[in-house]
């Protein structure tokens, strides 16, 4: 999926045109306390083709004179986008700041499309003329007011995207991508994943981006690391910016199959440590927690079923996911980080026929009988499982609305108990059907 990335000086209505594109189709959790609210990625559809949408505005941070946010801005939307929107607000004409970004971006060699924000009307197009000088090409009006120009905008866009994902791997190859707060690990984890048969992987022909997927193999299983890059690229302001690391921690994690969630085993688990493994978890990906620098930790008997324990009752909602105890820096137990990986990829991506998996729910019925409500009880007449990664089962009953959470929690449980999905969640979907 192509990423692109609008930049401009603040205030010219960014996020409004960055709304009107998305929508509400907001990947950013935005209901969790503490997910930052501002919508600084998201993903769009236009004419059936999926494209990330970033609003670098969002990186804006504090009072840093405006020409040092938008160095930021560009530096990030010239990492992470295939192709990049600059706006530029057509009612104050070009200014010293426009033209320092589009000296920024011009050097980028990556694709550039002029957008001319609020060009409310046809009569205003006169002001376009002098957009010219900047050296994109063809400026396009758009009004973020109106939603004028939109469509035109994001053809070009299209036009100028790579039009295949370069990243595309064999279904048995396992993606996975280490998530986690800053310092808790992860570059040091990967290369100790990696350890002798480091492989530093060529350029995918034709790729214009520069994330690096690491691929390597183990006891013939393909792997491949995804999303490193950040971690290796170290020292650009943005990136010490949360906002910004949500949004790295997001991509990498929809190019995912298996997320290992990172936590430092030393310092423990503070707030964001929650936020980032609730990216996971809402993704429905395969997941395992991480708890690294298991060397640091001074331990007894008990230390180790006690922060068990702790991550069990912060992380509520990954009850499903297993836990390993390990050191990067030692590589202490880091051969058991592998198998884990592999059991819970199998997990995420298993079938169940349709025959075990109702013998399944008539006996969890039996044992424990359908809720009713209203005096009418929930009849379930079958149930089939129809996606994977995560898996996700349809029970086809009278009426979805009686089928309570806590029957589903249930129904959950007696479902993994039969075919043990560790490490996966598990969807149900009631649908009505007499
Ligand atoms: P990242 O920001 O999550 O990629 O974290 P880094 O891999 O850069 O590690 C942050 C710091 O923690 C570095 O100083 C590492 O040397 C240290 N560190 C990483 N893993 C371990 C570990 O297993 N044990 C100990 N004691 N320190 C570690």
């Amino acid at each position: 999926i192509p990423a692109v990335a609008i930049v401009g000086r603040p205030n010219i209505g960014k996020s409004t045109i960055f709304n009107r594109i998305i929508g509400d189709r907001v990947s950013i959790v935005d209901d969790k306390p503490g997910v930052t609210r501002d919508r600084i990625y998201g993903t769009g559809e236009w004419l059936n083709r999926k494209f990330h949408l970033i609003d670098t505005g969002g990186i804006e941070v504090g009072d840093e004179p405006i020409l040092v946010q938008m160095r930021h801005q560009a530096e990030l939307a010239i990492d992470e986008a295939d192709v990049i929107i600059f706006m530029v607000n057509g009612r104050e004409g070009i200014t010293a700041a426009d033209e320092e970004v589009a000296n920024l971006l011009f050097r980028s060699n990556k694709p550039i499309v002029l957008a001319v924000n609020k060009v409310d009307n046809f009569e205003m197009r006169d002001l376009m003329y002098e957009f010219y000088s900047l050296g994109f090409g063809d400026p396009f009006p758009i009004s973020g007011t109106h939603g004028l120009g939109l469509g035109d905008l994001l053809d070009k866009v299209f036009e100028l995207a790579p039009d295949k994902d370069e990243y595309e791997y064999n279904e048995d190859v396992i993606r996975f991508s280490l998530i986690g707060r800053p310092n808790v690990g992860k570059s040091s984890l990967t290369n100790a994943i990696l350890g002798e048969e480091r492989v530093i992987v060529s350029d995918v022909a034709g790729t214009t981006r520069d994330a690096i997927d690491t691929p390597f193999t183990r006891d013939n299983q393909e792997y491949v690391i995804i999303d490193t890059a950040g971690m290796r690229k170290r020292g650009k302001v943005y990136e010490s910016t949360e906002r910004y690391s949500v949004m790295r921690a997001q991509k990498a994690i929809e190019r995912s199959n298996v997320v290992l969630v990172v936590l430092d085993g030393e310092e423990g688990i503070i707030e964001q440590d929650k936020r980032v493994a609730g990216l996971a978890h809402e993704a429905g990906k395969a997941i395992v927690i991480v708890v690294n620098k298991w060397d640091a930790v001074e331990k007894d008997d008990k230390t180790m079923k006690k922060m068990e324990e702790k991550i069990r009752k912060e992380f509520l909602f990954l009850d499903y996911a297993p836990i390993v105890f390990l050191s990067a820096l030692t590589s202490k137990r880091l051969q058991t980080l592998l198998p884990v990986i592999n059991e819970v990829a199998e997990s995420h991506r298993r079938r169940i026929s349709t025959s075990v998996l109702n013998d399944v729910i008539v006996d969890a019925v039996a044992m424990n009988p359908t809720p009713t409500d209203k005096g009418q009880r929930l009849k379930i007449n079958y149930a089939t499982q129809v996606a994977i990664e995560p898996p996700t089962f349809v029970l086809f009953v009278n009426d979805p609305e009686l089928l309570h959470f806590s029957y589903k929690r249930y129904l959950d449980n007696q479902i993994r108990r039969a075919f043990d999905f560790t490490g996966t969640p598990v969807h149900i979907v009631a649908r009505q059907k007499n």
